[in-house]
């Protein structure tokens, strides 16, 4: 009897399909493995046959999955909402940070790319001299959308991965939810882009331990309209490019505070940013913050609706104490609340902050960041900031677990220790890490070869042709 170990994964339970849950189940025939694959198939039938499955359209997922396609490689992207961009469009988190130093880029390439489309399209405005990139929701949403079309990329969009089938550690497909039930996607190599690393996870891969349970908090973020765009006080701090003064509200920021000494009943809240999205008279606002846990339903749906609550708690305070806030209104509230931290894997090298902040360089950088380390509090409302002097390195090894020979990760999942990931969290840092996850994923491809074994060189060859700085 050939002795094998296929195991189904599905940490979702679905309604009346109980039955298909045998997760994980160790089995030990061809026919049991056989049986067990026939009655996967008829629940889940397959959708279809990849080299590569980007699972997320993030900024790292989009990118990853226009890499990937561009290098020939037969590729899909998954996404549980019906547009790509994920924080930047269902978070409302803005601006694209951070592209450049003293108006020299530190991550180009396909991202960049992007950005010039999108200002082009009328849909971004670039802040020199660090290129941070303000943006309008809606073109993003279509830029993205343009691009990853015509790269030749499937696309899977209001459709939940839940669950993935491994071969040991090789994962030969994952199954996604959507209208048409569950479905099956095979491929050659995944990239895990959905920010949570829900596949890693899925797919057992070790994680980075938090033994004392801190995370940065959650913000939900909204848009606020009404506001006199035009007025000294927003002109200071509506841009992040250190210009007109810091971005951080502090006029507000003083007045929040002194009214929570005097006692007033108000939640905790950051900064408060008020970020240009390119209408006049509408900001995105970021004041709110509670900690919350984004890998669990129930604890993340609590505190949801909670920051909502102070959603509107904050658009009251503001249109009651500040003349420029007078006539305003929540014109819309994000999709969802933004997450800022969650789950990274235990990679083949973790990002520390000493490596990141004294500039290391690896054999195997494939990406840069330059965003200061940003920690939020998350209870209170101060934040931690270390400036960096010069754009750190991003090895590729932070990129892939030991033993997973065609699992990828990429944006906020990657091997980080806490301090370094409060700076590659940002989206061009995000990106940065999806164009070289794509790239390597398409070598993988044509080579035949396992994710640890791809030649770095060439990439970084490759990346470099593309307008990576490395
Ligand atoms: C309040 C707040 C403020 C921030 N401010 C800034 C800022 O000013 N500048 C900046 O650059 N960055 C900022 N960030 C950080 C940044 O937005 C995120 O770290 C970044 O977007 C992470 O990118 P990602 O591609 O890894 O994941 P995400 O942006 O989270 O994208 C993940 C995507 O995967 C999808 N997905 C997840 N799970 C699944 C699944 N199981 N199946 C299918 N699809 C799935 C999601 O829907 C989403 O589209 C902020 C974040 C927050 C929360």
């Amino acid at each position: 009897m050939t002795k094998i170990s296929r195991r189904l994964f599905l940490k979702k339970a679905v309604a009346g399909l109980a039955v298909m849950a045998v997760s994980p189940s160790l089995l030990t025939s061809c026919d049991e493995a056989e049986e067990t694959n026939r009655k996967i198939r008829k629940l889940a039938p397959l959708a279809g046959n990849y080299d590569v499955v980007v699972v997320g359209g993030g900024p790292a997922g989009f990118i990853a999955a226009i890499a990937a396609a561009r290098q020939g490689a037969k590729t899909a992207i998954i996404e549980r909402y019906g547009f790509f961009g994920g924080m930047a469009t269902i978070g409302y988190v803005a601006p694209i940070s951070v592209f450049a130093l003293k108006n020299e880029l530190v991550i180009g390439g396909i991202p960049w790319e992007f950005v010039k489309r999108l200002e082009q399209m009328g849909g971004a405005f670039i802040e020199w001299p660090k290129a941070n990139i303000d943006f309008d929701i809606e073109l993003y949403k279509l830029c993205c959308q343009r691009m990853i079309l015509e790269a030749g990329v499937d696309i899977y969009t209001h459709s939940s991965m839940v669950g993935c089938e491994m071969s040991g550690k090789s994962i030969d497909s994952v199954i996604i939810e959507n209208k048409n039930g569950l479905e099956t996607l095979t491929s050659k190599v995944f990239i895990d882009c959905t920010g949570d690393g829900d596949l890693a996870h899925m797919a057992d891969v070790p994680m980075q331990p938090n033994p004392d349970g801190e995370v940065q908090p959650s913000s939900f973020c909204f848009i606020l309209s009404g506001v006199d765009t035009d007025s000294e006080l927003l002109n200071k701090c509506m841009y992040h490019n250190g210009i007109n003064g810091p971005s951080q509200c502090r006029p507000v920021r003083e007045k929040l505070l002194a009214m929570k000494e005097a006692g007033v009943d108000l939640p905790d809240f950051g900064g408060p940013w008020f970020n240009n999205v390119m209408h006049k008279g509408s900001v995105a606002v970021n004041i709110t913050r509670r900690a919350a846990d984004s890998t669990d339903n129930r604890n993340f749906s609590a505190v949801e609706c909670q920051l909502r609550e102070d959603i509107f708690t904050f658009a009251r305070v503001l249109k009651e104490n500040f003349k420029e806030f007078k006539d305003c209104y929540v014109s819309s509230t994000a999709p969802q609340a933004g997450i800022r931290e969650s789950r990274r894997i235990v990679g083949v090298h973790t990002v520390t902050a000493d490596e990141y902040v004294n500039t290391f360089h690896y054999e195997d950088s494939i990406s840069r960041g330059i965003h200061p380390i940003d920690i939020h509090a998350s209870k209170g409302t101060h934040q931690t900031r270390i400036d960096l002097t010069r754009p750190a390195y991003v090895p590729y090894r932070a990129l892939i677990a030991p033993e997973y020979p065609n699992l990828l990760v990429a944006g906020r999942c990657i091997s980080t220790d806490r301090q370094a990931l409060a700076s590659l969290r940002v989206m061009a840092s995000c990106m940065g890490t999806g164009q070289a996850a794509g790239a390597a994923a398409a070598q993988c491809v044509a080579k035949g070869c396992a994710v640890q074994d791809v030649d770095t060189a060439a990439l970084v060859a490759t990346l470099k042709e593309w307008g990576a700085v490395l």
